[in-house]
């Protein structure tokens, strides 16, 4: 049965005007729950629309619960990787297969209350603005150590990267049509979705939504991962940290010298003496870590170019359902 999107009134149209985009990894518990609560707030708006879930890779059944799903949820697409390939990428992913004007993007855990899509998609509807924020209100964020590490990656990227990003908003937002066209024109594979939308300009505004607590399940986001996350934003968004490494040379090439002098002219005055040995290793340890640090960071810019100049697809379907008026199933 092709499912085609509805209007307020339940009749057929032509194409949704708003699409709502959802990443998911094993969130099958949580699917009736969160359809209960958004189908009711999409069918309120009364535009036509269209749901595109991505199963990325899930291990258990979200893929069979959401094509049984179909049955009862209106305009409910569903695209399957064949493997995880994370959340960025699934966006991407789900993205790619949206048709409307407006686009959705929020989280599957019910963190980004669906009540909350009117708030965004006024400013749009009413002023034309392209991508909407929604402002994190109210949402104890994970522990202390994710809260202090989140900080501190906002600050750096701050620092290192060439766009700026607000640090009070999240994943939960809305975006125009033409956002998402320049979104998927934008071919890297190591991708940071609010560092491109940054990039990428036009007119933004942040409106607050309270946030909530995950409906059911845990993060999937742990802090080695965050890290790593915030490792890869930032070198994808600035050469800073890879620059950085000439003056910091420098610097401790200049203190070298400089201690160098002091012995050179503490030996004519003085003569040679054997101690030392403690700031001996002090500067050797010092100097390796300094450069050991330098080589990581260079390591971590070519493994960008090395994933880039591979030019494999961003991702794998291996499965969709609903997308039978538009057969265009491959990847950018
Ligand atoms: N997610 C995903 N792929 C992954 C990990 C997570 O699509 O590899 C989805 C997940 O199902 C959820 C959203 O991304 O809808 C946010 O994930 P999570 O709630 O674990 O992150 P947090 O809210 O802690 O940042
Ligand atoms: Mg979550």
């Amino acid at each position: 049965m092709t499912i085609l999107p509805v209007d307020f009134k339940g009749r057929t149209v032509a194409g949704p005007v708003l699409s709502v985009v959802l990443p998911m990894r094993n969130e099958s518990r949580g699917l009736d729950r969160l359809f209960a609560r958004l189908v009711p707030v999409l069918q309120g708006i009364g535009l036509p629309f269209e749901i595109v879930a991505i199963d990325d890779g899930s291990t258990d059944d979200t893929l069979a619960r959401l094509k049984a799903l179909r049955e009862q949820v209106p305009g409910l697409k569903v695209v399957s990787l064949s493997r995880n390939f994370g959340k960025e990428i699934g966006v991407t992913a789900g993205l790619a297969r949206t048709s409307g004007r407006a686009v959705i993007l929020m989280d599957s855990d019910l963190q980004h209350p669906p009540e909350g899509i009117p708030q965004l998609l006024k400013p749009w509807q009413e002023e034309g603005v392209a991508i909407v924020y929604a402002r994190r209100v109210g949402l104890d964020r994970g522990g202390f150590t994710r809260k202090i590490l989140t900080k501190w990656f906002y600050r750096l990227f701050d620092m290192m990267s060439e766009v700026k990003i607000d640090r009070e908003t999240g994943d939960f937002m809305l975006i125009d049509r033409k956002v998402v066209d320049a979104f998927l024109a934008m071919p890297e594979r190591n991708r940071f979705n609010r560092g491109l939308l940054a990039w990428a300009g036009f007119k933004t505004r942040t409106v607050p939504v309270d946030m909530e607590a995950r409906e059911s399940g845990a993060s999937q986001f742990g802090i080695l991962k965050l890290m790593r996350l915030a490792m890869n934003a930032i070198t994808s968004f600035g050469t800073l940290p890879l620059r950085i490494w000439t003056y910091i040379g420098g610097v401790v090439s200049l203190m070298a010298l400089a201690y160098g002098a002091y012995i050179f002219v503490r030996t004519l005055i003085f003569g040679a003496d054997v101690p030392g040995y403690p700031s001996l290793i002090v500067g050797l340890m010092l100097s390796a870590g300094v450069q050991l640090i330098g080589l990581g960071i260079i390591g971590e810019y070519i493994g960008h170019v090395f994933s880039e100049v591979k030019r494999r697809p961003l991702y794998l379907v291996q499965e969709t359902a609903g997308f039978e008026d538009s057969p265009a199933d491959d990847a950018p």
